[in-house]
């Protein structure tokens, strides 16, 4: 599968999903991708390759040791990865081609905003049941 950034400068290609597809309403993903949840899945390290503009490449460390890569010239978040781990979390939502499933839960909905409706057929998670797909430490201020 392919997928790629808003400006079509970054390009990206992926083997197989290593998780299943999660929606997470956590604070830090709902200010990042400027929407009620961000959709993620886990990838293999190994599964993944930056086809075309990793020099595009900016990072945001998030909470510590948890960098969020985006397009420096669009601003489209695409990965995400956490220090010392062999997977990284790839932003669904910037796959071209279809996964051929669909996202199967909503986590971290301690923090969902009170203005969305989910698909009642969704598991709902007050934090995350899956370690490696959004931890959340807010970095202090
Ligand atoms: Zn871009
Ligand atoms: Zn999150």
């Amino acid at each position: 599968m392919r997928g790629s950034c808003l400006c079509a400068g970054v390009v990206y290609e992926v083997d197989e999903l290593a998780s299943e597809i999660k929606h997470c309403a956590c604070t830090t993903c709902r200010k990042a991708h400027a929407a009620a949840f961000n959709t993620g899945a886990a990838v293999a390290l190994s599964q993944f390759r930056w086809i075309q503009g990793e020099d595009l490449l900016t990072c945001y460390e998030s909470s510590p040791g948890i960098y969020r890569y985006f397009c420096s010239h669009c601003g489209s978040q695409l990965i995400k990865k956490v220090e010392g781990k062999d997977q990284l979390i790839l932003r669904v939502a910037t796959l071209d081609d279809d996964p051929k499933q669909v996202a199967q839960s909503v986590i971290w909905t301690s923090h969902a905003v009170p203005w969305l409706a989910y698909d009642s057929s969704l598991k709902m998670f007050e934090k995350n049941q899956a370690a490696s797909l959004c931890e959340l430490t807010l970095v202090p201020r």
